[in-house]
């Protein structure tokens, strides 16, 4: 599933004479606070770019919970960073699911799909959520609290069969994040769909072997394939060494953002036109790199670097630089680059995470 206005051309943001920024320093913005807990948000709104794909920074201090909701227009991708968490997700067939995660873990809640996260133990947690949908906010979500406190008593009296003063006292507007006690470790029988879905929201990303391994890194990738309930999102995390660089690609099929765990990286992005722009992003920092741009992501900085990924397409599709390259004749390469045809011979056959180690 495409969100609605991926393939419309042209976009005036990219069709000017200089490419747009295309890095948000979301760890750095405030976003919406309680106490020790937050969510922080990059939409359209702080990074116009990023059109195709939104991201959330939320912490939860232990007995928070991100309240039951849904999103109308997005589908919902997460990423745990630190701490525990533990999700509720109900689906349209009436199966729940009640899941706990750990760092490295993913959960996926396909758009409409209602649910609640809650921080689990004794430690606050913070994870990452990316929407396959740039205009969608964090903040425009709909909620549970927000419906039933708006919905007319006689009416909530009408649908539960029971008397109106049963909403007495329950809140008037929205409350975003619930304050109460920590989670029991042991999740409780729920009284209404037990049923379990055919297929879990749950995927334990890091918990696998890299799904490859470079000459300077390693990556690890989940789409469909792997984790079939995320029809529209793939997730990748790098972990790139010191001098590794993701080389020159683009995605046919998917918009890029990125999220930076640890290290500074270059990212580069090929506009056409001669238009090209460099960015830094450092821990933190979100990037965004529309579909089929070309671009690059290089570790500048003196550590191991990790970043993560999220891309609005189950399916991953990518052309490398130097792969496409190979699978093109050294005589058509030699006129392109007014080179002789033999130099090519040397070039690899395949990067992806370079630079190669020795020269062929
Ligand atoms: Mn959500
Ligand atoms: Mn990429």
């Amino acid at each position: 599933m495409d969100y609605p206005f991926k393939n419309n051309v042209p976009d005036p943001l990219l069709s000017g004479p200089e490419l747009p920024t295309f890095k948000f320093a979301l760890e750095k913005s405030t976003g919406k606070v309680q106490g020790g807990s937050f969510g922080k948000e990059a939409t359209v709104e702080q990074l116009p770019i990023s059109k195709g794909i939104a991201g959330v920074s939320m912490r939860l201090e232990p007995g928070v919970t991100r309240e039951l909701h849904w999103h109308a227009t997005a589908a919902e991708w997460a990423f745990v960073l630190e701490g525990r968490v533990r999700t509720t997700v109900f689906d349209p067939t009436g199966a729940s699911e009640i899941n706990d995660f750990e760092p490295g873990d993913a959960w996926y809640f396909p758009r409409g799909f209602p649910h609640a996260l809650s921080c689990l133990g004794n430690e606050p947690c913070h994870f990452i959520l990316i929407f396959d949908n740039g205009y969608f906010s964090e903040f425009g979500t709909f909620s549970v609290t927000d419906w039933m406190g708006h919905a007319p008593r006689p009416l909530l009296a009408k649908n539960f069969g029971l008397p109106e003063s049963t909403f007495e006292g329950i809140p008037s507007s929205e409350i975003y994040f619930t304050s109460g006690r920590v989670p029991p470790e042991q999740a409780v029988p729920v009284r209404g769909g037990l049923a379990s879905p055919p297929t879990s929201h749950r995927y334990r990303m890091m918990a696998q072997a890299p799904s490859a391994t470079y000459s300077y890194g390693r990556e690890w990738r989940v789409g469909v394939d792997e984790f079939p309930i995320s029809t529209t999102m793939t997730g990748v995390v790098f972990d790139i060494d010191p001098g590794g660089l993701r080389e020159l690609h683009w995605h046919p099929n998917a918009d890029e953002w990125q999220y930076v765990i640890k290290g500074t990286f270059s990212v580069t992005m090929f506009g056409s036109h001669g238009r090209f722009r460099t960015e830094i992003l450092e821990p933190g920092d979100v990037g965004f790199i529309p579909q089929g741009f070309g671009h690059s992501i290089e570790n500048v900085g003196p550590e191991a670097g990790r970043i993560l990924i999220g891309l609005n397409s189950g399916q991953y599709q990518a052309i490398d630089l130097a792969q496409w390259l190979a699978s093109n004749p050294a005589y058509l390469l030699a006129d392109h680059f007014g080179k002789p045809a033999e130099l090519f011979e040397t070039f690899p056959h395949r990067v992806f995470i370079g630079p190669p180690r020795t020269s062929p």
